[in-house]
């Protein structure tokens, strides 16, 4: 049995020592701050909540398989429901388009009615692209710690290729609006699409394929089904400890170095930000955070437009609106989020497109990235990307370190909940049982 210290108490953090626990080792998570969950939680004020991070996930699979494997499933704690319409897109030009999840037809016919006869097929065929890079990256990069020297050639050449999103964008499609829409996710991301490699396309291929689904009563639930687990399965809890470093030993790490004393391990899994920590810091000294999005939450007076549960503004950035948090009768909660344009305030800018709440506005609460980043001592969003290279300059799974491993959104995939996931289980294969 190992003594495993985990270095953050995120989505990332929590998968892993859960999952580790259930192999049978002695784990204790280090959380700087007096909750575990992360950006994955809620926010209370005047009788509104919001979710504080993500408010739906795609590809549910991966956290069915987290609970699954670390104790009853997930369905016997809470249910998970899809998301109908997956999102509302609404352009400069005025057009709008409900994207159904789960189906290619439906959203082929959706493309078509939203936007004209003829891009539904466009859009469709660019989405199935994405098929085969994810059978590959899935196979040797997501769900296998990624090692040139395992790793078919095709993915060796996915990897490597030059090919930004901006540029395949461009090249395939004339249509403006589905640019905006395959450009997306980078973009309200806080990445610019001419660093992305292309094959990050691939998350609209999952999204289309395997949906997007909600806790009923808001996505913030998680952060407390992720504390039970974690009691159930006898996890050490260190809230409000802040970890400053890495002990290392001769042959890996001797203690955590917290603000509370050091703390004995001889297995470490970081799911944090590694560039605060001096053991690690030198070798991640190419990777840049990615700012995370300004977020409002606002509690509205009855009256405001009913609006589907996402809807994504195109402009000269990007703004997604999430409506569907619990307020009291009659009112709303929504939460939005300012990807690609900070400067301006949100409820001002989203009222110049059109959506006008500025005279509903009861209460509301405002977070800057940088308050973002500070409260959480890191990007919840990840590592920016900074062309093909970031895949190399980002942690793997196992770290330069001996007995150092990475999860969370700053290794694997990025900042996204089905990739954050994904690392645990890596990190739990890497690890082995007790
Ligand atoms: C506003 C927002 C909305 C999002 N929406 C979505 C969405 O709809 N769908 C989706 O898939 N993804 C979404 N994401 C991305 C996704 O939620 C995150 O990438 C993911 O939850 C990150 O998990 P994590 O554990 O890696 O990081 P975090 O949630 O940042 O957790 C890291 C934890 O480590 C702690 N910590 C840091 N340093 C130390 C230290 N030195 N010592 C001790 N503890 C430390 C922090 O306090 C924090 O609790 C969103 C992100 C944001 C910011």
């Amino acid at each position: 049995m190992a003594r495993v210290v985990v270095i953050g108490g995120g989505l990332g953090g929590c998968a892993s020592a859960a999952r580790l626990a259930k192999l049978g080792h002695d784990v204790t998570v280090v959380e700087s701050l007096p909750r575990l969950g992360g950006v994955v939680g809620s926010l209370e004020q005047d009788g509104f909540r919001w979710d504080t991070g993500p408010a739906a996930t795609a590809v549910p699979a991966v956290l069915r398989d987290l609970f699954r494997k670390s104790g009853r499933p997930l369905d016997k704690e809470t249910d998970l429901v899809p998301v109908e319409p997956m999102r509302e897109h609404r352009f400069p030009d005025g057009s709008r388009l409900r994207l159904p999840s789960g189906s290619r037809a439906d959203q082929l016919a959706a493309v078509d009615e939203g936007l004209g006869l003829g891009l539904g097929r466009q859009w469709v065929d660019y989405v199935h692209t994405f098929a085969e890079p994810w059978d590959r990256l899935r196979r040797d990069f997501f769900e296998r710690p990624y090692s040139p020297a395992v790793a078919s050639p095709e993915t060796r050449g996915l990897l490597r290729s030059r090919t930004m999103m901006h540029k395949a964008v461009t090249r395939r499609f004339k249509d403006p609006r589905l640019r905006m829409m395959a450009l997306h996710h980078v973009v309200a991301g806080g990445h610019d699409p001419r660093n992305v490699p292309a094959w990050m396309g691939l998350v609209d291929y999952l999204e289309q394929n395997f949906g997007t689904w909600t806790i009923p009563g808001g996505f913030g639930v998680l952060a407390d089904l992720l504390t039970k687990r974690l009691a159930e399965r006898r996890v050490t809890v260190l809230t409000g400890t802040r970890a400053r470093d890495i002990g290392m030993g001769p042959e890996g790490p001797a203690a955590v170095l917290t603000d509370a004393g050091p703390v004995v391990a001889d297995r470490v899994v970081v799911a944090a930000d590694p560039r605060q920590l001096p053991a690690l810091a030198r070798h991640v000294r190419r990777t840049r955070p990615v700012p995370p999005p300004t977020v409002t939450h606002l509690g509205l007076s009855a009256g405001v437009p009913v609006l589907p549960r996402e809807v994504v503004v195109h402009g000269e950035g990007v703004i997604t609106v999430l409506t569907g948090g619990p307020a009291p009768d009659g009112k709303a909660a929504w939460t939005l989020l300012g990807g690609g344009r900070t400067s301006e305030d949100l409820v001002q800018a989203l009222a110049r497109t059109g959506i006008d709440v500025r005279d509903a506005v009861e209460t509301r609460i405002d977070r800057s990235p940088r308050e973002l980043v500070e409260h959480y001592s890191g990007s919840p969003a990840g590592v920016l990307w900074q062309g093909r290279a970031t895949v190399g300059d980002r942690l793997s799974t196992a770290t330069p370190l001996p007995h150092v491993y990475a999860a969370g959104a700053h290794t694997g995939g990025g900042g996204w909940v089905p990739f954050v996931g994904l690392t645990a289980a890596l990190v739990a294969e890497a690890v082995g049982p007790a």
